[in-house]
């Protein structure tokens, strides 16, 4: 990893809702990599969820914008949600690369669950010579990680790396079922996002 390129971090996810395990993520990874930025990409149409309900996309947008607000390194893009079609990675990173030049280095985030699937994902081989992915893990699930760093060889080992993120303890899967059942999700989103969950009713 080079010292003098520009270094993006690239917070790809659904966000259904966005919550405070990915913010802390997001912040740890900038730190962690010495990134000059993070930018939010909520996915609009995730290729492995075709066949599940998921929030329009519009929703997810708006409190992602919320929720990064106040971090001056955090930022969010609609390029998913204005390109029509399924939101595959590789179409994501051939925009970036276009808009930011090629001397700028990527480090794309996402959860380690989503990492586990990256073999089946549209050229993967491509997607792992323009930039490295960051699996957050949660707590237990480091040795399904070591099998797909195995699985790409050394380009895995020198392109695929984890975080430990222990506040992924909390899942967007958890907040939809707490809202459904009439639970709180104080402090597990931000204010401005508990606001809005309850303002549109969502999740109910
Ligand atoms: P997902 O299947 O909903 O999530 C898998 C796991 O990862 C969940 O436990 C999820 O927790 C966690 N997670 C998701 N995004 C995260 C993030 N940014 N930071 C930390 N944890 C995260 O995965 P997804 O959100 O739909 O997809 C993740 C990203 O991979 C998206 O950008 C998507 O477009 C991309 N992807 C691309 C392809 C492709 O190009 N073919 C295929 C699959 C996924 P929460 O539910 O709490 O977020």
């Amino acid at each position: 990893m080079s010292e003098n390129k520009r270094k993006i971090g690239i917070m790809g996810g659904t966000f259904d809702p966005i919550h405070i395990g990915h913010l802390v993520t997001a912040e740890a990874v900038r730190i962690e990599y010495s990134l000059d930025k993070v930018i939010f990409i909520p996915a609009a149409n995730p290729p492995h969820k075709q066949d599940l309900q998921v929030t329009p996309a519009i929703h997810r947008y708006i409190m992602t914008v919320m929720a990064t607000y106040s971090n001056p390194y955090f930022f969010v893009s609609d390029i998913e949600l204005s390109r029509p079609g399924l939101s595959y990675t590789i179409d994501t990173l051939t925009h970036l690369i276009s808009q930011f030049g090629e001397k700028t280095e990527f480090y794309f985030i996402t959860g380690a669950d989503a990492i586990q699937d990256l073999p089946t994902w549209e050229r993967v081989q491509e997607l792992l010579n323009l930039c490295h992915f960051i699996a957050a893990t949660r707590p237990g699930c480091l040795s399904t990680l070591d099998n797909i760093i195995r699985y790409f060889g050394p380009q895995g080992r020198r392109r695929i790396h984890r975080l430990a993120t222990p506040e992924l303890e909390i899942s967007s899967t958890d907040i939809r079922e707490r809202v459904k059942k009439g639970r709180s999700i104080k402090y597990i989103v931000p204010e401005s996002v508990e606001n809005y969950i309850l303002k549109e009713g969502l999740y109910r």
